[in-house]
């Protein structure tokens, strides 16, 4: 069978950020729940958080609703 992942467009992307900077990472995060941040959210508080500590180094995690849809195969 052949399928693939579609994601649905009325779902926003979510995201999560959070700072590695330093020997010992920060590990600072948005104040706000990760699950209720977008992509443009967390990326805000990177630039904020950059201003105020001078750290630059984060991991993003970006996720998205998908939904499995099979296609017809062409025979
Ligand atoms: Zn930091």
């Amino acid at each position: 069978m052949d399928w693939t992942l579609k994601r649905v467009p009325a779902e926003d992307v979510r995201a999560h950020m959070t700072c590695l900077s330093g020997s010992r990472p920060c590990r600072a995060e948005p104040p706000a729940r990760p699950s209720r941040m977008s992509a443009t959210d967390v990326a805000d508080w990177a630039w904020k958080h950059t201003l105020a500590t001078g750290h630059t180094r984060f991991e993003l995690i970006v996720s998205s609703l998908v939904e499995c849809e099979v296609r017809a195969r062409c025979e």
